[in-house]
């Protein structure tokens, strides 16, 4: 199977550092149209991208500091079609932390996340991964069919961060970012001990 361009980096075992900063492998996840691409482009370069390319799955990376700790982002949007396909299975093994968006506008958008959840579980074999779940569109509030509550019901199962985020606001798409880079932070210390 070709390797989609611009991923190549996702599945390279040598990426963990570039030029001595950590790389953090993230993955976006989530129904097509909740905003994966809008919340990514939002966070990678502070615009606000109204018609991207549903069928464009890419990886962007972008150098931080979080905690007065740098690193790069490696973040891989992911685009397509919802099946168990092969190379769902490649990223989601690659993965180090997967950011789970769900839009507050669409309720199956939300009750989809509990199958992207699965895939996860069951490709990582039920190991605890770090996950934190974004609901977006989060300035749609007249057309909101996914609560709050819902939202923080599901990160309490998923024992994840949650946060309602607005790609179109730019409220809250650090947080979600910097959030997961301090999962896999944390995770990672926890592994040495
Ligand atoms: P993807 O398929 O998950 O990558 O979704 P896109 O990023 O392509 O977004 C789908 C549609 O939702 C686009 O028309 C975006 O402009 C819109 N959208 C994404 N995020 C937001 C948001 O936070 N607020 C609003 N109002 N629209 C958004
Ligand atoms: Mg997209």
């Amino acid at each position: 199977m070709p390797t989609p361009q611009g991923t190549e980096l996702h599945h390279s075992p040598n990426a963990r550092f570039q030029s001595g900063n950590r790389v953090y492998r993230i993955v976006v996840l989530g129904q097509g149209g909740v905003g994966k691409s809008a919340l990514t482009l939002q966070f990678v370069s502070h615009i606000f991208q109204e018609d991207h390319d549903p069928t464009i799955e890419d990886a962007y990376q972008k150098q931080v500091v979080i905690d007065n700790h740098p690193g790069i982002l490696d973040v891989l949007d992911t685009a397509g079609q919802d099946e168990f396909t092969a190379m769902r299975e490649q990223y989601m093994r690659g993965g180090e932390g997967f950011i789970l968006i769900y839009s507050i506008t669409e309720k199956r958008s939300y009750d989809e996340l509990y199958r992207f959840k699965e895939m996860i579980d069951r490709v990582r074999n039920y190991e605890s991964v770090p996950i934190v779940i974004a609901g977006n569109k989060s300035d749609l509030g007249q057309r909101r069919q996914v609560s709050t509550r819902e939202g923080e019901a599901m990160a309490k199962e998923f024992n994840c961060p949650f946060f309602e985020t607005s790609a179109a606001l730019r409220h809250n798409v650090e947080e979600v970012f910097f959030e997961i880079v301090r999962c896999i932070r944390s995770k990672e210390n926890e592994d040495y001990l």
